[in-house]
């Protein structure tokens, strides 16, 4: 399912220049392409299509890009001056995430040789203000990156973009199978289901739990046996109860054969409709999360579409993320932070040791006791990601938090769990996020940052909120009335 992505570097220029400067700005379209290609910086092949003069020649690209699955975005950058009007063809019906770069091949002015032939072949920072008037005018939905090309932070810019537009590539044709409905009475597991195809790509379709009850009655002995080695290779078995494993393998190779049969990027299942399977996939769907696979619980499929999308994102990167919930507060004066968990489904790719597999009852739900992997997540600063159906739109909400070690052992918790300070202090934080109308449920990434989340909705056209450390509430009070009136539907 993995796809590997590249984005096409498109020079403009025109031929009143003549041979020589186009061949020259050639040359320093490779050399600068070449540089992007080593930098690890940045995470995705940048493919050079060469110096376009003509409008036919910029239409071509576009039409090309569109329909190249490989393609998942265009980068631009006008060395000498590219009359607009010939972009306006292309552009009018080019459907990838753009980044429209406003930089120079020479970082100094050559101070003792400069002449008007010098001046007349690096011409970015006139040719690139004709640019940006007509992505302007076009109200095109594109970022705008200005520096030098060889500095770091330009370049990691550069990635951090291209990891939003792999996002949203990934989000244009995302699958959700879902196993039940939404967990009874939930609101904010809810939502348009059309309107997450129309503005997401999320197609999200319903599965009997039935099919998956099948499967499971049909995994053989040695396809556990199996399983059960890989369980061995990375967690620590806590338990006695190998039976409850070998069911959560059984769960597991199942919810497996389903994902791949359908093409599946994320699923949904419920403690309500588990008709047929004798527990709540716990270490089952755990062990799938951290293999990249978009997980919700409660038939929360806009959190597991997140998720899968959020994975994409995260290509090359290794801290982990994971489905998570805001379970309870710890509410010390001056050292407040949030403890966050689930019935059983965190993912062990955020885990700081080795998880351990344990078997206990299941607070809810009324089935067998499930296996399922504990542990205490790792430190580090996070953002927590969610989003939320406000009808005829979706809002994305961030949240620049820090998870801690827990301030104290809690050796009765039978779930993996983590403990977070949230961003600007825990108070206005958790207000910000519930006036917005963020979810308990959300995703937590160590790896992506909000402006990675930023470039994502921006490019798919979504109401986005960062929570951070300069927030306030009058702040958030403010975006969200503008908001309303911007996407008033
Ligand atoms: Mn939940």
């Amino acid at each position: 399912m993995t796809q590997t992505y590249e984005f096409w570097f498109v020079v403009g220029s025109q031929h009143l220049y003549g041979p020589d400067v186009l061949n020259e700005v050639n040359i320093h379209a490779k050399i600068i392409t070449d540089e992007f290609n080593s930098d690890k910086n940045i995470p995705f092949k940048v493919v050079l299509k060469g110096v376009a003069t003509t409008p036919d020649e910029i239409k071509n690209i576009c039409i090309e890009a569109n329909s190249s699955s490989k393609c998942a975005g265009i980068i631009t950058w006008m060395h000498t001056f590219s009359p607009a009007k010939m972009w306006i063809g292309g552009l009018s019906i080019l459907n990838k995430p753009y980044l429209h770069l406003n930089t120079q091949f020479n970082r100094d002015l050559p101070f003792d040789t400069i002449d008007m032939n010098f001046m007349n072949t690096n011409q970015s920072a006139h040719g690139d203000r004709e640019h940006g008037f007509i992505t302007a005018r076009m109200r095109m939905k594109r970022k705008i990156i200005c520096g030098y090309w060889e500095d770091a932070v330009f370049k990691r810019r550069i990635g951090v973009w291209m990891r939003g537009a792999v996002g949203a590539i990934t989000s244009r044709h995302l699958k959700v199978m879902r196993l039940g409905d939404n967990m009874r009475y939930v609101a904010v597991t809810e939502g348009d289901k059309i309107q997450a195809e129309k503005d997401l790509g999320w197609s999200v379709n319903t599965y009997g739990v039935g099919i998956l009850a099948n499967l499971v009655d049909r995994v053989t002995d040695e396809e556990v046996d199996k399983k059960i080695e890989e369980y061995r290779s990375k967690y620590v078995f806590r338990t006695s109860n190998i039976y409850s494993v070998r069911y959560q393998a059984r769960l597991e190779i199942a919810l497996e054969k389903m994902i791949t049969e359908g093409g599946f990027n994320a699923y949904t299942d419920t403690f309500e409709d588990l008709y047929g399977l004798e527990q709540l996939p716990g270490l089952a769907s755990q062990n799938l999360m951290a293999k990249g696979i978009g997980f919700g619980a409660e038939g929360d499929w806009k959190t597991a579409a997140l998720g899968a999308v959020m994975i994409a994102m995260s290509s090359g990167l290794e801290k982990g993320l994971s489905f998570i919930e805001d379970y309870t507060y710890h509410f010390e004066k001056g050292n407040e932070a949030v403890l966050g968990a689930h019935m059983l489904e965190i993912s062990p790719a955020i885990a700081q040791n080795k998880a351990a597999i344990e078997v206990h009852p299941l607070g809810i739900g009324g089935k067998d006791d499930p296996a399922r992997l504990v542990f205490v997540g790792k430190e580090g600063d996070a953002i927590l990601v969610t989003i939320v159906d406000m009808g005829g739109r979706f809002r994305m909400i961030a949240h620049d938090v820090h998870v801690i070690s827990p301030i104290k052992k809690m050796p009765n918790l039978p779930v993996a769990s983590l403990m977070w300070k949230p961003e600007p202090d825990m108070i206005t934080g958790n207000e910000a996020w519930i006036y917005c109308g963020g979810a308990h449920h959300s995703v937590i990434s160590y790896d992506l940052t909000a402006e990675n989340m930023r470039d994502f909705a921006e490019i798919m056209g979504i109401e986005f909120i960062h929570i951070n450390k300069i927030t306030t509430i009058d702040d958030i009070k403010n975006q969200l009335a503008i908001g309303d009136v911007i996407w008033k539907t």
